[in-house]
């Protein structure tokens, strides 16, 4: 039995009549940038995620870079993020000219530790990304806490975490400003490019809306420096057209995650994910931790099971951030978790059969 570590065809094809009949008419009125598919797509997303406000753009990477470029952060300024997330976390920060201050994840969150980050925060501190890893919630209350006393901006990456909540709350809704990506992939994912900003703050809508579109409001009227990015029209249409289904999407994960812990849990040698009590988790990613990582990944991969690794290399090790002078060992837990971690095959159509080869063999593997 093959099992890919994540198959969209599926899903793919349950809206492709639909998604051919969209393109068709967003061809027909050449409404390629932005448009109405755009826009019914923002409202819907927003609603869906407790914001009053979306802004639909090119990527998930552009819709960090908004989210901290709408708030001022600039050249000097400080930003703390988490050591284990994907690169484009820190480009938000970069492509401002800001430098990120990383730091180490919680042990069974695999998100930014509330108790390690205030010890980091300096004058030039002015803001923290909050990433919610894997599809699980950052700690928002404590990460707050600090922000508030500190009057630091805090922030969400969100592009692994759509329909998840903390405390009853979307991701999405637990801070200033968010950041979605669509990328193919992702648990919401586009034809193409695609990201979003949410912000319940009017003024902020109006500026990322901005910022979004070269500056401007108006036609050739320009209020700030901008940018171009924008959202197709075509990718609004299709994530509109996905978005009606991702209830039950994420329902499906969650019901995979519930099979694999259940098959699992006996194997003292791995360690599972962990649901904070404090959320929903909707498992873009079934992260394991397993000391000879390596080597059950290639056995795996010898059964035509796929996994992946999340992530493999954590940013303060990354030879582009050299110069900022962090060295393996300054995070623990981050860092056995690079060497450590596997992602298990997850998508919303993956099969129990599936599953229980997943698990059989890493069992026959584990026990020899
Ligand atoms: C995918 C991802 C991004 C970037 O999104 P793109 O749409 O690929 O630019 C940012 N942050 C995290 C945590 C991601 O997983």
């Amino acid at each position: 039995m093959q099992v890919p570590f994540t198959d969209l065809k599926m899903q793919n094809d349950l809206i492709k009549e639909e998604a051919i009949s969209s393109i068709t008419n967003i061809i027909e009125n050449s409404s390629f940038i932005l448009g109405k598919a755009v826009s019914d797509f923002e409202e819907a997303f927003a609603k869906a995620h407790d914001s009053k406000h979306c802004i639909a753009v090119s990527s998930g990477t552009d819709a960090n870079h908004l989210a901290l470029w709408a708030h001022g952060i600039s050249h000097g300024d400080e930003v703390i993020m988490p050591a284990n997330t994907f690169i484009a976390t820190a480009w938000g920060a970069t492509l401002c000219g800001a430098t990120p201050v990383f730091a180490d994840c919680h042990p069974e969150s695999y998100n930014l530790d509330p108790v390690k980050i205030e010890n980091m925060i300096t004058e030039k501190t002015k803001a923290i990304i909050a990433v919610h890893l894997y599809g699980q919630t950052a700690d928002m209350d404590a990460l707050k806490d600090i922000s508030d006393r500190h009057n630091i901006l805090l922030i969400e990456d969100a592009a692994q975490a759509h329909l998840a909540e903390y405390k009853g709350k979307k991701a999405g809704s637990l801070s200033s400003v968010a950041s979605f990506s669509f990328y193919p992939g992702k648990n919401l994912g586009a034809f193409g490019e695609g990201g979003a900003v949410t912000t319940n703050d009017d003024e902020l809508s109006r500026k990322i809306r901005m910022l979004r579109d070269h500056g401007s409001e108006k036609k050739y009227h320009h209020e700030y420096y901008g940018h171009n990015y924008r959202m197709e029209g075509i990718q609004g249409a299709v994530l509109n057209l996905k978005l009606d289904h991702l209830d039950k999407w994420t329902e499906k994960r969650r019901a995979a995650a519930d099979k694999y812990r259940k098959l699992l849990k006996d194997i003292e040698l791995i360690k599972l994910p962990l649901e904070m009590e404090y959320g929903k988790h909707v498992y873009h990613l079934f992260v394991i931790q397993y000391s000879e990582r390596d080597k059950l990944q290639n056995f795996l991969n010898s059964c035509e099971i796929s996994t992946g690794l999340h992530y493999p290399v954590p940013l303060h090790l990354q030879k582009c951030f050299a110069d900022l002078n962090y060295k393996a060992s300054y995070f623990p837990v981050t860092e056995k978790l690079a060497s450590d971690c596997l992602s298990l095959p997850m998508f919303p159509d993956i099969t129990d059969d599936q599953i229980e080869f997943v698990c059989d063999k890493i069992k026959h593997f584990i026990k020899g």
